[in-house]
């Protein structure tokens, strides 16, 4: 899995840092989660093809967090976009999606499709699980989750040594069977080894929240909004954002692995002040940088 930022800033982009955009890709899936003014330009300059997002999920509908939505959608329509494209978003998506085609001329030609989302799963497949909470900001929010499910890898010591044939067999362990050869009982857990499934947690624009706590929780990696350094907690209050110590206290009681810390606001010039402030409370953190790639 790789994560790349596009985009750091909060309302207002400085030089450095783009409105919030975050691309994760993995295996056949680009989720881009938010989609700030300048998206797709961004895109471009760190080498990701449009044409490689599959999803999109908005986590509200606050400026900088979706006017790079049409211009994105408008090069898609170029661009031989042949998929489905899925938009994922708080209550009144499906509504502001419509009113933004309202609003321009456009030659849609990508077959988009939306959908309103209140809580909990709302995408499964064989590999991952997409989840969702409200947040609490001064509109409706939602945080989301990627959770990779645990796989399971064949023993191949143990299966040569068994002389299990490579086929079906072999395919019914990897699928977590227990299997029978020659008459006798094959135990799944001997003849492979888990790998644990990682989760990414995507905070954005909240006050600090149950729902945020209920998604950060075991996180291998949680990217956290951090506005304000702790010193402007009480803007953070009047605006409903978070400081970097708020995202350090949530890395920490969530037990989340590694924190990266984005979505600052415009007086930091410099981020470092925000790290140190976090690192008082947790050690494992980044402030995150436009064009930043983690890999999972
Ligand atoms: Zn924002
Ligand atoms: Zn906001």
């Amino acid at each position: 899995m790789e994560i790349l930022f596009l985009g750091t800033s909060s309302m207002v982009p400085t030089k450095e840092r783009n409105q919030s955009g975050v691309l994760i890709s993995y295996r056949n899936e680009g989720i881009l989660v938010d989609c700030g003014e300048g998206t797709q330009r961004q895109l471009k300059i760190s080498g990701a093809k449009l044409t490689s997002i599959t999803k999109i999920l908005i986590s509200h509908w606050h400026g900088d967090h979706i006017l790079g939505l049409p211009g994105l959608i408008q090069s898609m329509s170029t661009s031989n976009y042949d998929k489905t494209l899925r938009i994922y978003g708080p209550l009144g998506t499906k509504k502001f999606m419509k009113k933004m085609f309202e609003v321009f001329v456009f030659d849609k030609r990508v077959d988009i499709e939306v959908n309103d989302v209140r809580k909990g799963k709302f995408f499964e497949n064989g590999n991952f699980i997409l989840k969702a909470a409200p947040l609490k900001h001064n509109v409706e929010t939602l945080g989301y989750s990627l959770i990779e499910k645990d796989r399971r890898r064949i023993n191949l010591k143990f299966t040569k040594k068994m002389n299990i044939p490579e086929g079906p067999l072999l395919g019914r362990l990897q699928g977590g069977k227990s299997i029978v050869w020659k008459g006798k009982k094959i135990d799944v857990d001997k003849a492979t080894y888990k790998i644990e499934g990682k989760k990414v947690t995507i905070i954005s624009d909240t006050v600090p929240c149950k729902g945020a706590d209920i998604l950060a929780k075991d996180s291998d990696l949680l990217i956290c909004e951090s506005t304000y350094s702790s010193e402007l907690e009480n803007k953070g209050r009047e605006y409903s954002h978070m400081t970097s110590k708020q995202a350090a206290e949530l890395a920490k009681h969530s037990k989340t692995k590694k924190l990266i810390l984005t979505h600052f606001s415009a007086r930091y010039k410099d981020t470092n002040p925000l790290k140190k402030d976090a690192r008082g409370y947790f050690d494992n953190v980044l402030c995150a940088s436009d064009f930043m790639k983690i890999d999972l």
